[in-house]
């Protein structure tokens, strides 16, 4: 019997090795417990039930292509396309030898912070299926927290994979911008979006980052890692400078039980040996959200100019070709889609463009500046994930705004192109709270190091109460 509720991705690879299962038994466990749990949860927009690789199984959010499996990004608009080529990360799990177990729910074009904005339906919180599980990536934080997948890959252009991991009590790492290759990856904001892994461990984290990092021909964007991953093995934090940026932790709307269990968790830290200070990052609160809801609006319009209805997907008919299109994007996008790209559409346009987009560049490069001032005196940064828990499904749903400071805290270090890695650490109100690690670029061997000595002295056990 495969307790798929509990085992990593690294014991099932051992497993494998041990030939105590096949990857053929492997596969169908977690299609058996897809198939007993995701009707309720709904973590998965298609499922695969052949083993289809000779090790352990993944699952892939849905906006990153895989040839000849259909790939929606949530939309309706890509309803039916089946991608002609693999992105580079689904080549890399292939050649890997992992499974792909199917595709998992997001928000339309990973707009969102719920997976609410799923054309298909929003996706459930095991911890409380009356939750959302966050998003964009909801589908595979769910999915891996309720043990229908060993590890999953989500993207992360605001926060889609660590505020779900948050949300859902699991790993989630965004790498440092330009290590992983977005080949054949949906675009929403492509000077943001990065695709990362979502693990029950930070040790399965590393190890499914070592597989997809690395240059790739086919992004001009990528470049090969400074250093090897290496898999975090130490209990301590001597040495480790750990910076606790004022403002991300007493920014307006942090719930007090998210700020005591991330206080909780940084003594814990300061007990094995780190050294804590307080520390400023004066423009990432005020300014991140409102810089990243220009900056990535704008680029996801440009981006979005290709569903046409000729090249991917469905289309609806016109008397014109120009009836023809409007008629398809119409009928093809949901309400936040169609947000983005007026709200896009209007901060690029002539006579606007300095005083929004150019603007917004310039915030931008401060926030970016700051952090790395930061880093002058400290490793890594500390502070919450998400300022809230788990919140209920359809509380925000009518008010975008609400819904935009989900991402708050995980904004800051996307705009400055940095990693950040999101942990378990404590619960409040029963839901589970994410501690944010983020350091400088290309620091997630020290981000692996401190998350993975923390995670084993907070001892947070990732299966939810109702779940055990
Ligand atoms: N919630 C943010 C948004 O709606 C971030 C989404 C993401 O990272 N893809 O844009």
């Amino acid at each position: 019997m495969i307790d798929t509720l509990r085992l990593t991705a690294e014991e099932a690879i051992r497993l494998l090795e041990r030939r105590e299962v096949s990857a053929a038994e492997l596969h169908g466990a977690y299609v058996e417990a897809i198939a007993a749990r995701d009707p309720e949860l709904h973590c998965y927009l298609t499922t695969l039930d052949e083993p289809n690789g000779d090790g352990i199984p993944i699952a892939l959010k849905d906006v990153i292509s895989t040839k000849g499996v259909p790939t929606t990004a949530g939309s309706k608009i890509l309803e039916g396309y089946l991608p002609l080529y693999d992105a580079t990360v689904a080549e890399r799990c292939k050649t890997a030898g992992l499974s792909l177990l199917g595709k998992t729910n997001t928000d339309e074009f990973a707009m969102g912070s719920s997976t609410e904005n799923s054309a298909f339906g929003p996706s459930h919180n095991p911890w409380d299926p009356e939750r959302v599980p966050g998003g964009s990536g909801g589908g595979s934080a769910a999915a891996v927290t309720a043990g229908l997948a060993p590890w999953a890959l989500g993207s992360d252009t605001g926060g889609s994979i660590k505020q779900p991991s948050a949300l859902c009590g699991n790993v989630g790492l965004r790498p440092t911008y330009g290590t992983v290759p977005r080949y054949g990856v949906v675009a929403f904001a492509s000077s943001l979006d990065q695709v990362g892994p979502v693990a029950k461990t930070v040790r399965d984290c590393a190890l499914l980052y070592s597989i997809i990092a690395g240059r790739d021909p086919f992004d001009s964007t990528t470049v090969e890692l400074p250093e090897p991953v290496r898999l975090p093995v130490g209990e301590d934090l001597e040495g480790l400078r750990i910076g606790v940026p004022r403002e991300l932790n007493e920014a307006e709307g942090i719930e007090p039980g998210v700020k005591d269990a991330v206080r909780a968790a940084v003594e814990l830290a300061r007990g094995l040996g780190a050294e804590v200070g307080e520390c400023e990052l004066p423009h990432s609160v005020e300014y991140g959200l409102p810089c990243y809801y220009l900056i990535a609006p704008a680029e996801a319009s440009s981006n979005l100019a290709r569903y046409d209805g000729v090249r991917y997907g469905p289309r609806e008919p016109g008397e014109t070709f120009r009836e023809m299109v409007e008629a398809t994007r119409d009928a093809g996008f949901g309400d936040e889609v169609k947000r983005r790209i007026m709200l896009g559409t209007y901060a690029l346009s002539a006579g606007y463009y300095d005083a929004y987009y150019g603007q917004a560049q310039k915030v931008r490069t401060l926030i970016r500046r700051e952090h790395t001032a930061a880093f002058a005196s400290f490793d890594v940064l500390a502070c919450p994930t998400s300022p809230t828990v788990a919140f209920r499904i359809g509380e925000k749903a009518q008010d975008p705004l609400a819904m935009y400071a989900a991402d708050l805290l995980t904004i800051p270090s996307c705009i400055a192109g940095l990693p950040g890695l999101s942990i378990p650490c404590g619960l409040s109100e029963g839901l589970p709270v994410g501690l944010q690690l983020v350091g400088p670029q290309f620091s997630e061997n020290t981000l692996f190091r401190a998350g993975h000595a923390l995670e084993r002295a907070l001892g947070f056990d990732t299966v939810p109460e109702r779940l055990r």
